[in-house]
């Protein structure tokens, strides 16, 4: 059995805040969630190797350093209320709920959502909502959010996230097309949304309604 706490450890020190990332809340929750309990088997063993891995449905559990930049770039507080699009394994889903105040996680296949909702509940998280459908869309329900966190990659931002985010509201999304995409952080002003360029990075695409 491998020792996946002292892995962990390594994974914050050399991937984490060897290159910058400096936010005590980010480190602590990334030292605190096991990143192996949202892979499958076979991939525990690379579970803090410095890249993404797949999951099921051909999708990717992101890196853990680009986790950190999306987390770090959102500023969360215990008080914020947080939509994230593209549950995918619930690991960033884990992350934020440790984070924020309330978590509403949205996942286009039925199959991740319920595997997601299943491992969310089993490490104890009850902040946590995961709901299947189409995240683009947003959750007006539950609207508006002090945070976005978007973990698939749109042409441009959809319209119905900048509309959901709260005053001083923060979304960090990667925008672009499959071989150059960019996070893009914006930030709401004054009523006014004011986005920054950040890394450049390469994300699964956002599935924009029902099509395959
Ligand atoms: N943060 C996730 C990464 C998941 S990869 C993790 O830590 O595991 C991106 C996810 O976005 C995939 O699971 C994909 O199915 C989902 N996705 C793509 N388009 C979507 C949409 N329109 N609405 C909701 N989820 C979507």
């Amino acid at each position: 059995m491998p020792d996946f706490a002292a892995a962990r450890e390594r994974m914050v020190d050399a991937q984490l805040r060897a290159r910058g990332i400096s936010d005590p809340g980010v480190l602590a929750a990334m030292s605190r969630v096991s990143r192996e309990q949202f892979v499958s088997e076979s991939f525990r063993g690379e579970a803090y190797e410095d890249h993404p891995l797949p999951i099921a449905d051909g999708q990717t559990i992101s890196q853990p350093y680009i986790v950190a930049v999306m987390l770090e770039s959102l500023h969360l507080t215990k008080s914020d209320k947080v939509l994230e699009i593209g549950t995918g394994s619930g690991y960033a889903t884990a992350l934020l709920a440790e984070l924020a105040a309330e978590v509403f996680s949205i996942e286009r296949h039925p199959a991740l959502a319920d595997s997601a909702r299943h491992t969310l509940a089993a490490l104890g998280y009850a902040n946590v909502q995961v709901l299947t459908g189409d995240g683009s869309l947003g959750l007006a329900s539950a609207a508006p959010f002090n945070a976005i966190l978007v973990s698939a990659a749109a042409p441009e931002i959809p319209s119905p996230l900048l509309t959901q985010l709260a005053e001083n509201g923060r979304m960090i999304i990667p925008v672009g097309r499959e071989d150059a995409q960019q996070l893009q952080l914006v930030h709401v002003v004054d009523g006014q949304a004011v986005v920054s360029p950040r890394e450049p990075v390469r994300f699964v695409p956002l599935i924009v309604g029902t099509k395959n």
